[in-house]
Protein backbone atom coordinates (compact mmCIF):
# COMPACT_ATOMS: atom_id res chain seq x y z
CA UNK A 1 0.00 0.00 0.00
CA UNK A 2 1.91 3.19 -1.23
CA UNK A 3 1.76 5.86 1.75
CA UNK A 4 0.54 8.88 -0.03
CA UNK A 5 -2.23 7.29 -0.73
CA UNK A 6 -2.67 5.82 2.41
CA UNK A 7 -2.20 9.36 3.87
CA UNK A 8 -4.70 11.06 1.37
CA UNK A 9 -7.45 8.27 1.96
CA UNK A 10 -7.37 8.68 5.69
CA UNK A 11 -6.98 12.82 5.47
CA UNK A 12 -11.05 12.86 6.13
CA UNK A 13 -11.71 10.67 9.01
CA UNK A 14 -11.08 11.18 12.78
CA UNK A 15 -8.12 8.61 12.98
CA UNK A 16 -7.56 6.09 16.09
CA UNK A 17 -5.73 3.66 17.28
CA UNK A 18 -5.74 0.76 15.63
CA UNK A 19 -6.20 -2.48 18.26
CA UNK A 20 -6.39 -5.32 16.18
CA UNK A 21 -3.59 -6.36 13.29
CA UNK A 22 -4.32 -4.48 10.11
CA UNK A 23 -2.40 -6.96 8.14
CA UNK A 24 -5.54 -9.63 8.98
CA UNK A 25 -6.62 -8.91 5.35
CA UNK A 26 -3.73 -8.46 3.34
CA UNK A 27 -3.35 -12.47 4.57
CA UNK A 28 -5.90 -12.85 1.75
CA UNK A 29 -6.99 -10.07 -0.01
CA UNK A 30 -4.41 -9.98 -2.73
CA UNK A 31 -4.84 -13.54 -3.51
CA UNK A 32 -8.40 -12.75 -3.94
CA UNK A 33 -7.97 -10.06 -6.33
CA UNK A 34 -6.05 -11.87 -8.27
CA UNK A 35 -7.71 -15.30 -8.69
CA UNK A 36 -10.37 -12.26 -9.92
CA UNK A 37 -8.37 -11.16 -12.35
CA UNK A 38 -8.88 -7.18 -10.52
CA UNK A 39 -5.58 -5.38 -10.99
CA UNK A 40 -6.43 -2.02 -9.73
CA UNK A 41 -7.89 -2.77 -6.46
CA UNK A 42 -5.93 -2.17 -3.31
CA UNK A 43 -7.23 -2.53 0.83
CA UNK A 44 -6.95 0.05 3.30
CA UNK A 45 -7.25 -0.81 6.88
CA UNK A 46 -7.41 1.54 9.55
CA UNK A 47 -9.69 2.74 12.54
CA UNK A 48 -12.08 5.79 12.79
CA UNK A 49 -14.61 7.41 14.71
CA UNK A 50 -16.06 7.05 10.97
CA UNK A 51 -16.52 2.95 11.35
CA UNK A 52 -17.72 2.45 8.13
CA UNK A 53 -16.18 0.11 5.26
CA UNK A 54 -16.20 2.37 1.74
CA UNK A 55 -14.77 2.52 -1.69
CA UNK A 56 -12.46 4.96 -2.98
CA UNK A 57 -10.74 6.01 -5.82
CA UNK A 58 -7.63 7.51 -6.96
CA UNK A 59 -6.65 8.09 -10.50
CA UNK A 60 -7.20 4.08 -11.80
CA UNK A 61 -6.40 3.18 -8.59
CA UNK A 62 -9.93 1.82 -6.47
CA UNK A 63 -9.75 1.18 -2.67
CA UNK A 64 -11.88 -0.63 -0.31
CA UNK A 65 -11.63 1.29 3.07
CA UNK A 66 -12.31 -1.28 5.78
CA UNK A 67 -12.75 0.43 9.50
CA UNK A 68 -11.10 -1.47 12.14
CA UNK A 69 -13.43 -0.08 14.82
CA UNK A 70 -16.37 -1.80 13.86
CA UNK A 71 -14.39 -5.03 14.70
CA UNK A 72 -14.24 -3.63 18.25
CA UNK A 73 -18.16 -2.24 18.02
CA UNK A 74 -18.61 -5.84 17.96
CA UNK A 75 -16.45 -7.33 20.75
CA UNK A 76 -18.08 -5.19 22.94
CA UNK A 77 -22.06 -6.29 21.98
CA UNK A 78 -20.76 -9.59 21.77
CA UNK A 79 -19.93 -9.28 25.44
CA UNK A 80 -23.26 -7.93 25.78
CA UNK A 81 -24.83 -10.80 24.13
CA UNK A 82 -23.54 -13.00 26.30
CA UNK A 83 -24.55 -11.77 29.08
CA UNK A 84 -26.92 -13.82 31.54
CA UNK A 85 -28.85 -10.82 32.07
CA UNK A 86 -29.47 -7.72 29.32
CA UNK A 87 -26.86 -5.50 30.59
CA UNK A 88 -29.51 -2.56 30.11
CA UNK A 89 -27.02 0.04 31.51
CA UNK A 90 -23.71 -0.59 29.84
CA UNK A 91 -25.71 -0.69 26.83
CA UNK A 92 -27.52 2.83 27.33
CA UNK A 93 -23.77 3.74 27.87
CA UNK A 94 -22.97 2.31 24.25
CA UNK A 95 -25.77 3.97 22.67
CA UNK A 96 -24.77 7.46 23.87
CA UNK A 97 -21.15 7.02 23.06
CA UNK A 98 -21.89 6.14 19.40
CA UNK A 99 -24.44 9.39 19.20
CA UNK A 100 -21.70 11.33 20.26
CA UNK A 101 -19.11 10.13 18.15
CA UNK A 102 -21.95 10.13 15.22
CA UNK A 103 -22.32 13.64 15.64
CA UNK A 104 -18.52 14.76 16.08
CA UNK A 105 -18.08 12.83 12.68
CA UNK A 106 -20.92 14.88 10.68
CA UNK A 107 -19.87 18.75 12.52
CA UNK A 108 -22.57 18.89 14.64
CA UNK A 109 -20.01 19.48 18.16
CA UNK A 110 -22.77 20.74 20.19
CA UNK A 111 -24.87 17.57 19.80
CA UNK A 112 -21.95 15.24 20.35
CA UNK A 113 -21.45 17.04 23.86
CA UNK A 114 -24.52 16.23 24.41
CA UNK A 115 -24.56 12.57 24.38
CA UNK A 116 -20.86 12.45 25.65
CA UNK A 117 -22.43 13.88 29.20
CA UNK A 118 -25.17 11.46 28.74
CA UNK A 119 -22.72 8.95 28.38
CA UNK A 120 -20.21 10.09 31.28
CA UNK A 121 -22.74 10.12 33.56
CA UNK A 122 -23.49 6.26 33.55
CA UNK A 123 -20.81 4.90 35.42
CA UNK A 124 -20.49 1.30 35.01
CA UNK A 125 -18.63 -1.36 37.16
CA UNK A 126 -15.09 -2.20 36.06
CA UNK A 127 -15.48 -5.99 35.35
CA UNK A 128 -12.15 -8.17 33.89
CA UNK A 129 -13.81 -9.89 31.13
CA UNK A 130 -11.62 -10.83 28.27
CA UNK A 131 -13.73 -12.25 25.45
CA UNK A 132 -10.93 -10.97 22.70
CA UNK A 133 -11.18 -13.99 20.13
CA UNK A 134 -8.87 -13.78 17.16
CA UNK A 135 -10.80 -16.83 15.29
CA UNK A 136 -14.27 -14.68 15.72
CA UNK A 137 -13.60 -11.40 15.13
CA UNK A 138 -11.29 -12.48 12.12
CA UNK A 139 -14.32 -14.31 10.51
CA UNK A 140 -16.55 -11.52 10.97
CA UNK A 141 -14.06 -9.31 9.54
CA UNK A 142 -13.35 -11.49 6.38
CA UNK A 143 -17.12 -11.86 5.75
CA UNK A 144 -17.58 -8.03 5.41
CA UNK A 145 -14.43 -7.56 3.20
CA UNK A 146 -15.83 -10.35 0.97
CA UNK A 147 -19.42 -8.70 0.96
CA UNK A 148 -17.81 -5.33 -0.44
CA UNK A 149 -15.64 -7.12 -2.88
CA UNK A 150 -18.21 -8.58 -3.82
CA UNK A 151 -19.81 -5.18 -4.54
CA UNK A 152 -16.74 -4.47 -6.39
CA UNK A 153 -16.92 -7.28 -8.70
CA UNK A 154 -20.90 -6.35 -9.55
CA UNK A 155 -20.24 -2.70 -10.05
CA UNK A 156 -16.85 -3.72 -12.80
CA UNK A 157 -19.48 -6.21 -14.20
CA UNK A 158 -17.67 -9.62 -13.22
CA UNK A 159 -21.08 -10.79 -11.57
CA UNK A 160 -24.61 -11.21 -12.75
CA UNK A 161 -27.28 -10.54 -10.03
CA UNK A 162 -28.92 -13.52 -9.21
CA UNK A 163 -32.48 -13.41 -8.50
CA UNK A 164 -33.82 -15.30 -5.45
CA UNK A 165 -37.40 -16.39 -4.67
CA UNK A 166 -39.79 -15.11 -2.55
CA UNK A 167 -39.70 -15.59 1.31
CA UNK A 168 -43.22 -14.21 2.12
CA UNK A 169 -43.66 -18.56 3.20
CA UNK A 170 -40.10 -18.33 5.37
CA UNK A 171 -40.79 -15.36 6.86
CA UNK A 172 -44.87 -16.75 8.29
CA UNK A 173 -42.38 -19.17 9.75
CA UNK A 174 -41.00 -16.74 11.96
CA UNK A 175 -44.28 -15.59 14.12
CA UNK A 176 -44.02 -12.77 16.10
CA UNK A 177 -41.00 -11.27 14.79
CA UNK A 178 -42.36 -10.30 11.49
CA UNK A 179 -43.19 -6.64 11.85
CA UNK A 180 -47.49 -6.16 12.19
CA UNK A 181 -47.59 -3.88 8.57
CA UNK A 182 -45.41 -7.16 6.77
CA UNK A 183 -47.86 -7.33 3.59
CA UNK A 184 -47.59 -9.55 0.33
CA UNK A 185 -47.27 -5.94 -1.44
CA UNK A 186 -44.33 -5.05 0.76
CA UNK A 187 -43.27 -8.66 -0.03
CA UNK A 188 -43.49 -7.60 -3.85
CA UNK A 189 -41.67 -4.06 -3.34
CA UNK A 190 -38.38 -6.49 -1.89
CA UNK A 191 -38.20 -9.26 -4.45
CA UNK A 192 -37.99 -6.53 -7.07
CA UNK A 193 -35.63 -4.69 -5.72
CA UNK A 194 -32.36 -4.78 -7.49
CA UNK A 195 -30.33 -3.31 -4.91
CA UNK A 196 -31.72 -5.94 -1.94
CA UNK A 197 -30.81 -8.74 -4.67
CA UNK A 198 -27.46 -7.58 -4.87
CA UNK A 199 -26.96 -7.68 -0.84
CA UNK A 200 -28.35 -10.82 -0.90
CA UNK A 201 -25.54 -11.78 -3.60
CA UNK A 202 -22.95 -9.85 -1.48
CA UNK A 203 -24.22 -11.92 1.68
CA UNK A 204 -23.45 -15.11 -0.07
CA UNK A 205 -19.97 -14.79 -1.27
CA UNK A 206 -19.64 -13.19 1.89
CA UNK A 207 -20.42 -15.83 3.77
CA UNK A 208 -19.02 -19.24 1.88
CA UNK A 209 -15.69 -16.93 1.51
CA UNK A 210 -15.32 -16.55 5.48
CA UNK A 211 -16.51 -20.13 6.53
CA UNK A 212 -14.07 -21.99 4.05
CA UNK A 213 -11.02 -19.13 5.62
CA UNK A 214 -12.00 -19.89 8.93
CA UNK A 215 -11.60 -23.43 8.29
CA UNK A 216 -8.44 -23.13 6.35
CA UNK A 217 -6.50 -21.02 8.73
CA UNK A 218 -8.13 -21.89 11.91
CA UNK A 219 -9.79 -24.86 11.49
CA UNK A 220 -13.07 -23.50 12.42
CA UNK A 221 -15.89 -25.53 12.52
CA UNK A 222 -18.76 -24.18 10.40
CA UNK A 223 -20.91 -24.11 12.77
CA UNK A 224 -18.97 -21.97 15.13
CA UNK A 225 -18.03 -19.72 11.87
CA UNK A 226 -21.77 -19.86 10.59
CA UNK A 227 -22.71 -18.08 13.96
CA UNK A 228 -20.26 -15.71 14.32
CA UNK A 229 -21.13 -14.17 10.86
CA UNK A 230 -24.82 -14.17 11.66
CA UNK A 231 -24.12 -12.28 14.94
CA UNK A 232 -21.88 -9.69 12.43
CA UNK A 233 -25.09 -8.86 10.38
CA UNK A 234 -27.34 -8.55 13.58
CA UNK A 235 -24.17 -5.89 15.43
CA UNK A 236 -23.97 -4.46 12.14
CA UNK A 237 -27.76 -3.67 11.53
CA UNK A 238 -27.99 -2.67 15.21
CA UNK A 239 -25.20 -0.04 14.78
CA UNK A 240 -26.35 1.37 11.69
CA UNK A 241 -29.59 1.86 13.54
CA UNK A 242 -27.58 3.98 16.36
CA UNK A 243 -26.09 5.49 13.61
CA UNK A 244 -29.33 6.55 11.83
CA UNK A 245 -31.07 7.75 14.36
CA UNK A 246 -29.29 10.94 14.56
CA UNK A 247 -30.05 11.43 10.95
CA UNK A 248 -32.95 9.71 9.90
CA UNK A 249 -36.83 10.25 10.00
CA UNK A 250 -38.84 7.01 11.82
CA UNK A 251 -40.48 5.77 8.85
CA UNK A 252 -36.84 5.65 7.00
CA UNK A 253 -35.88 3.74 10.10
CA UNK A 254 -38.67 1.61 9.60
CA UNK A 255 -37.81 0.32 6.04
CA UNK A 256 -34.42 -0.62 7.56
CA UNK A 257 -35.65 -2.53 9.86
CA UNK A 258 -37.62 -4.78 6.47
CA UNK A 259 -34.92 -4.74 5.04
CA UNK A 260 -32.53 -5.78 7.82
CA UNK A 261 -34.83 -8.72 8.47
CA UNK A 262 -35.39 -9.36 4.86
CA UNK A 263 -31.55 -9.73 3.99
CA UNK A 264 -31.45 -11.95 8.01
CA UNK A 265 -33.84 -14.31 7.04
CA UNK A 266 -31.82 -15.14 3.82
CA UNK A 267 -28.88 -15.10 5.23
CA UNK A 268 -30.06 -17.81 7.81
CA UNK A 269 -31.48 -19.88 5.16
CA UNK A 270 -27.85 -19.86 3.37
CA UNK A 271 -26.16 -20.42 5.71
CA UNK A 272 -28.31 -23.55 6.64
CA UNK A 273 -27.64 -24.67 3.14
CA UNK A 274 -24.11 -24.17 3.45
CA UNK A 275 -23.43 -26.18 6.24
CA UNK A 276 -25.70 -29.48 4.43
CA UNK A 277 -24.21 -29.07 1.36
CA UNK A 278 -20.80 -28.68 1.71
CA UNK A 279 -19.87 -29.80 5.58
CA UNK A 280 -22.72 -32.50 5.56
CA UNK A 281 -23.93 -30.69 8.92
CA UNK A 282 -27.81 -31.55 10.13
CA UNK A 283 -30.41 -29.11 8.88
CA UNK A 284 -31.27 -27.42 11.96
CA UNK A 285 -28.21 -26.97 13.76
CA UNK A 286 -28.64 -22.89 13.69
CA UNK A 287 -32.09 -22.66 14.77
CA UNK A 288 -31.73 -22.32 18.40
CA UNK A 289 -28.49 -19.52 17.54
CA UNK A 290 -30.92 -17.78 15.62
CA UNK A 291 -33.59 -17.49 17.78
CA UNK A 292 -30.61 -16.10 20.82
CA UNK A 293 -29.62 -13.72 18.14
CA UNK A 294 -33.06 -12.38 17.10
CA UNK A 295 -33.74 -11.55 20.21
CA UNK A 296 -31.29 -9.94 21.22
CA UNK A 297 -31.31 -7.84 18.03
CA UNK A 298 -34.69 -7.04 19.56
CA UNK A 299 -33.71 -6.05 22.56
CA UNK A 300 -31.51 -3.92 21.44
CA UNK A 301 -34.03 -2.35 19.06
CA UNK A 302 -36.80 -2.35 21.92
CA UNK A 303 -34.18 -0.28 24.08
CA UNK A 304 -33.35 2.33 21.20
CA UNK A 305 -37.04 2.70 20.66
CA UNK A 306 -38.14 3.06 24.46
CA UNK A 307 -35.27 4.53 26.29
CA UNK A 308 -33.01 6.43 23.95
CA UNK A 309 -33.96 10.34 23.62
CA UNK A 310 -33.11 10.58 19.95
CA UNK A 311 -33.79 14.21 19.64
CA UNK A 312 -31.10 16.65 20.67
CA UNK A 313 -33.00 19.41 22.77
CA UNK A 314 -34.26 22.02 20.52
CA UNK A 315 -32.10 24.83 18.98
CA UNK A 316 -29.40 23.26 20.10
CA UNK A 317 -27.18 23.97 17.54
CA UNK A 318 -28.71 27.26 17.28
CA UNK A 319 -27.60 28.38 20.79
CA UNK A 320 -25.32 30.76 21.19
CA UNK A 321 -22.46 29.07 21.61
CA UNK A 322 -18.91 29.38 19.62
CA UNK A 323 -17.45 26.03 18.95
CA UNK A 324 -13.47 27.23 19.66
CA UNK A 325 -10.84 24.69 18.14
CA UNK A 326 -10.20 23.96 21.81
CA UNK A 327 -13.48 22.92 22.51
CA UNK A 328 -13.23 20.87 18.86
CA UNK A 329 -10.36 19.35 20.26
CA UNK A 330 -11.24 18.29 23.58
CA UNK A 331 -14.31 16.70 22.97
CA UNK A 332 -12.24 15.01 20.02
CA UNK A 333 -9.83 14.07 22.79
CA UNK A 334 -12.69 12.56 25.20
CA UNK A 335 -14.35 10.35 22.23
CA UNK A 336 -10.85 9.02 21.09
CA UNK A 337 -9.85 7.44 24.73
CA UNK A 338 -13.08 6.81 26.78
CA UNK A 339 -13.88 3.19 26.31
CA UNK A 340 -16.52 2.32 24.80
ZN1 LIG B 1 -23.66 -4.39 0.95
Amino acid sequence: MNELHKKILSLSRVIRKDLFDSGWINEYSNDIFNRWGVSNLDCLVLSSLERDISFSSIGDQNFIIFDNYILELFDVLYKFYNRKIFPKKEILRFIYKLLSEKHFTRGEYLASSHYITLFSKICIPQVDENLYCKERLYCQQSFIFFHEFMHYLISIKKWKITYYPPISNVLNGLGENIPKSWSPALENKFTNNKQLLEELDCDVLGMRAAIELAKITFDTDPFISSKYILLAHNFMFIISIIDNIATLSKPKLIELDFNFIYRNVYIGIFLDSILVSLYEKNHNLLDDEKIKINNFTQNMISLIGSDIDVSVPTGYEAMNVTITKELKESLKDLLLHSQV
